[in-house]
């Protein structure tokens, strides 16, 4: 028989809400919801169909030390384990960047320039940075025919990747290596018609200025650019277009404040033809396109 006083799956909710809003968390109810439909094993949709289901002591040990996470303002993917993106579920933790819905935008900008461009059969992709394999794994997915070569310095990085690469049985068209942005292909003569990256691009500065779901967990190898957040990006700018076939372009996610800057190494470099800009879905610049002669 159902005590007045149990914990329901509505009275958890509201409850948890609740202290999530006092503890500053922004999106409290539907963090409060993607918890407690993980701890139960339900989709969040099911927790409406029952509201006045209660918890057993086990379910309510497991949800309670989640919210404890959350608390101190752990991000809900890495208490999860997953974060969709490019509707692929990956797997991600803290030796990886979560991977952002405004990287879809570069994704998408690779896609529509291969359409455009009317690009090769098989086009040959470079990710620099993997990390979770998001970009990777969602161009090999979109482009049945690409190869990818998806590249980090983190070994824990790369296994993630590879987690997702099975997971999304992608093991025959996505290669992983080790190492340093493009010093691997230094002395072969590997060419990718697109050489994509989502770079740390962040100024050094400005991180510990961040919300503290990053500050705290997110790895600042992934986020900190350096002093003005540019040098991976000048680096990536100066290097790739010896990888490049002609008429190759690279995809660089960037901060809203960094397109002149970038347009000004492109310029430097004077190897790129086309050097344009592409704002994501708040209207902010984020994704700059490099297509060399
Ligand atoms: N490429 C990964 C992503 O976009 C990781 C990026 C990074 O660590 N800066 O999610």
């Amino acid at each position: 028989m159902k005590r007045p006083d149990d914990w329901t799956i509505l009275k958890l909710l509201q409850w948890t809400t609740t202290y999530f809003k006092e503890h500053d968390i922004e999106s409290a109810r539907i963090d409060a919801e993607l918890l407690l439909a993980f701890a139960l094993g339900l989709e969040r949709i099911d927790l409406y169909l029952r509201y006045d289901q209660p918890l057993n002591p086990d379910e309510l040990t497991r949800f309670r030390t989640m919210v404890k996470r959350r608390v101190a303002r752990e991000p809900v993917a890495y208490i999860l384990g997953a974060k969709e993106f490019w509707e692929l579920e990956m797997a991600v933790g803290p030796e990886v960047l979560i991977p952002r819905p405004e990287t879809e935008c570069l994704v998408e900008a690779v896609l529509d320039f291969l359409k455009n461009e009317n690009g090769p059969e098989a086009p040959r992709f470079l990710d620099l940075g993997t990390g979770s394999g998001a970009i990777a794994m969602a161009l090999a997915r979109s482009c049945p025919t690409a190869r990818v070569v998806a590249l980090d310095r983190s070994c824990a990085a790369l296994a993630l990747a590879d987690r997702n690469r099975r997971r999304h049985h992608l093991e025959d068209r996505v290669d992983l290596v080790a190492g340093d942005w493009l010093a691997p292909f230094s002395d072969t003569r590997a060419r990718f018609d697109v050489v994509v990256s989502n770079p740390p691009y962040i100024s050094s500065g400005q991180i510990d200025g961040l919300q503290p779901e990053i500050v705290r967990y997110e790895p600042r190898a992934a986020l900190d650019g350096g002093p003005d957040g540019l040098d991976c990006l000048a680096l990536i700018i100066g290097a790739a277009p010896a990888l490049l076939s002609p008429g190759g372009a690279v995809f660089l996610e960037i901060g809203h404040d960094q397109f002149p800057a970038v347009q000004r190494l492109a310029h430097e470099s004077g190897v790129y033809r086309d050097v344009a800009c592409r704002p994501d879905y708040s209207g902010m610049d984020r994704v700059a396109c490099l297509v060399r002669h």
